[in-house]
C-alpha cells in the first residue's frame, strides 16, 4: 500500500481555536439573523468562509517580513518581487497593487476603450464583473455547459466553449469586444481548471481577431497542478514550466496574491512585453493604489509575496493542498453527498439543490445547510446560490441561480486532515437528517450586496 502522506510542514506557532457549546452556537447564529458573515470569528471553530488572505505564511516568508525595506520608492523588496514574477510567471513587467480588485480597477479602464464593449471570459469572478461593469463594459461568460452539471466528470470544467467564444465575436463584431479574460482556476464554477489545450485555443481565436488575452490568475499554481495531473503530455513537466507555458499564451494578468501568493494581502498587474500598456498601467496606478514600486503594499508585504510565489510552485505543497480538498470531497462522496465533481482546487462545493430538494431556490437551500453546519460543528462555510445572486434589478423578482452550492473553502497550510474529518463528520450527520431542514426568509434585506448584511429567519 502507498504510504499516506501528511502535510509537508511542521507546526512551529499555533493559534488556538475553540468549539463553543451547541446552545451558544444556536444562540449566536440566531442573533446575527442566520447570516454567517456577521458572526465573530472567535465564535467559529473551523473557518471555511474563504481561501482569500487566510493562508499561513512559512518561516521563510516571516523572516522576509523582517527584511522589509520601507523606502517610499525603489524598495529592495520591489526588485525581489520583480525577480520572482520574471522567473515564475515569465512576464517582463509588473505593477504591485493592494489586492486583486486594485489590479482590476487600474487595468480595466485602460483596456475597455468604449462604453458597452464586451469582455469575454470563461466566467468572471464577482469583483471582476463589477469592475468590468463600472468601466462601462459588459461581462459575458462562455464556460462549457458541463460546468453546470455537478455530476458530469470532466477534467477541465473551467474551459471556454471555444465555439461560443468565436461565435460571439463574429455575431457582435470584434470592434464591440474589449478583451478576453481567462480565469484560472475558474472560481465561480467550483475552482475548476482550464486545460492548456483550451488556453491555446483561446489564444488562437484572440490572435485571429486581434484581441488581447488577460489572465485572472488568482489560482495559477493550482491550475498548473491540474494540467500536470490531468492533461496528456504534461505529466513529467515541472510546475514552473507549465505555469510559464500557460502565461505565454496571454498578454498580461491581474492577480489576487491572497490566493496562490500565500500572503494575507497583495495583488498585481503583470504584462508580458507590451511596453505601452505597462507605461499606462504604471502611471494609472499612482492615483489609485500608490507609487509604482509599492502600489498599496509595504516593503515587507512585497517580500512575503516574492517568497510565497516561489513556495506555491513546489510540488509537494501543491500535492498536499489539492490532496486535502480531494480527501474531504471523497469522504462526502463516499457518504452519498452530492458535490461538484471532480473536486476543484480550493474548495469542495456541495450541491444543495440535491441535498435538500424540499427547499425551493427562493428559500435558499444552501444557506439552510450552511446554518446547520455552524450549529452542528461550529464550521463556517458560504452559500453560492440564489441568496448570493439577488433580485432582477428591473422586476425585483428573486433570480434563480443555476446552482445552489455550499462552498467549503480550504485556507492554505492552515488546517490538517483532522479538521477535514470534523467537517466531513458534521456534514454526514446533517445529510442523515436532511429531510428536516427548512428554508429561510428575509427579516431585513438591503438593496445592494445583500449577501453580506441581510438578516433571515427560518420558515416554520
Ligand atoms: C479573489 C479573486 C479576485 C479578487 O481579488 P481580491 O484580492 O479579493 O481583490 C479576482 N478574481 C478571482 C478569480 C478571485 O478568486
Amino acid at each position: 500500500m502507498a504510504i499516506r502522506k501528511a502535510e509537508p510542514y511542521k507546526i512551529k506557532m499555533v493559534e488556538p481555536i475553540k468549539l463553543i457549546p451547541r446552545k451558544e452556537r444556536d444562540k449566536k447564529i440566531k442573533e446575527v439573523g442566520y447570516n454567517q458573515f456577521a458572526l465573530k470569528a472567535e465564535d467559529i471553530y473551523i473557518d471555511l468562509l474563504t481561501d482569500s488572505g487566510t493562508g499561513a505564511m512559512s518561516d521563510y516568508q516571516w523572516a522576509g517580513i523582517m527584511m522589509g525595506d520601507e523606502s517610499y520608492a525603489g524598495s529592495r523588496n520591489y526588485y525581489n518581487l520583480e525577480k520572482s514574477v520574471q522567473d515564475i510567471i515569465g512576464y517582463k513587467y509588473f505593477v504591485p497593487t493592494h489586492q486583486g480588485r486594485g489590479a482590476e480597477n487600474v487595468l480595466f479602464p485602460i483596456m475597455i476603450k468604449e462604453k458597452g464593449q464586451y469582455v469575454l471570459s470563461n466566467m468572471h469572478f464577482d469583483t471582476t464583473k463589477a469592475h468590468v461593469e463600472l468601466k462601462g463594459g459588459r461581462a459575458v461568460n462562455l464556460v462549457i455547459e458541463e460546468a453546470f452539471d455537478t455530476e458530469t466528470e470532466h477534467p477541465f470544467k473551467g474551459n471556454f466553449d471555444l465555439g461560443k467564444l468565436e461565435g460571439f465575436i463574429k455575431e457582435k463584431g470584434v470592434e464591440n469586444c474589449a478583451f478576453i479574460i481567462v480565469t484560472i482556476t475558474c472560481n465561480s464554477v467550483g475552482g475548476q481548471p482550464v486545460s492548456m489545450e483550451n488556453i491555446k485555443g483561446v489564444k488562437k481565436i484572440a490572435d485571429q481577431y486581434g484581441l488581447k488575452v488577460i489572465f485572472d490568475a488568482a489560482r495559477f499554481a493550482e491550475n498548473a497542478y491540474f494540467i500536470k495531473k490531468r492533461e496528456v503530455g504534461y505529466e513529467n513537466k515541472q510546475i514552473v514550466d507549465i505555469i510559464r507555458e500557460m502565461f505565454s499564451y496571454g498578454d498580461g494578468l491581474t492577480m489576487s496574491a491572497k490566493k496562490d501568493g500565500i500572503v494575507n494581502m497583495g495583488g498585481m498587474i503583470a504584462i508580458k512585453e507590451d511596453e505601452e500598456l505597462y507605461t499606462i498601467s504604471r502611471s494609472m496606478v499612482v492615483p489609485i493604489e500608490g507609487f509604482p514600486t509599492y502600489g498599496g503594499l509595504t516593503g515587507r508585504d512585497m517580500e512575503a509575496l516574492a517568497r510565497g510565489l516561489r513556495e506555491v510552485v513546489e510540488e509537494d505543497y501543491l500535492e498536499s493542498r489539492i490532496g486535502q480538498i480531494e480527501y474531504l470531497g471523497q469522504r462526502l462522496i463516499d457518504a452519498g453527498i452530492p458535490i461538484q465533481r471532480p473536486v476543484g482546487g480550493h474548495a469542495v462545493f456541495v450541491d444543495c439543490k440535491k441535498f435538500c430538494p424540499q427547499i425551493p431556490y427562493n428559500q435558499f437551500p444552501a444557506q439552510a445547510v450552511c446554518v446547520e453546519l455552524y450549529k452542528e460543528a461550529g464550521v463556517r462555510a458560504v452559500e453560492i446560490g440564489s441568496f448570493l445572486l439577488g433580485r432582477d434589478p428591473e422586476t425585483g423578482e428573486q433570480l434563480e441561480s443555476p446552482m445552489e452550492l455550499l462552498r467549503l473553502t480550504i485556507p492554505r497550510r492552515v488546517y490538517t486532515y483532522n479538521h477535514m474529518d470534523v467537517v466531513a463528520d458534521a456534514l454526514i450527520e446533517i445529510w442523515k437528517k436532511r429531510e428536516t431542514l427548512k428554508g429561510f426568509e428575509f427579516t431585513y434585506e438591503p438593496e445592494v450586496l445583500r449577501h453580506f448584511t441581510a438578516k433571515l429567519k427560518p420558515i416554520e
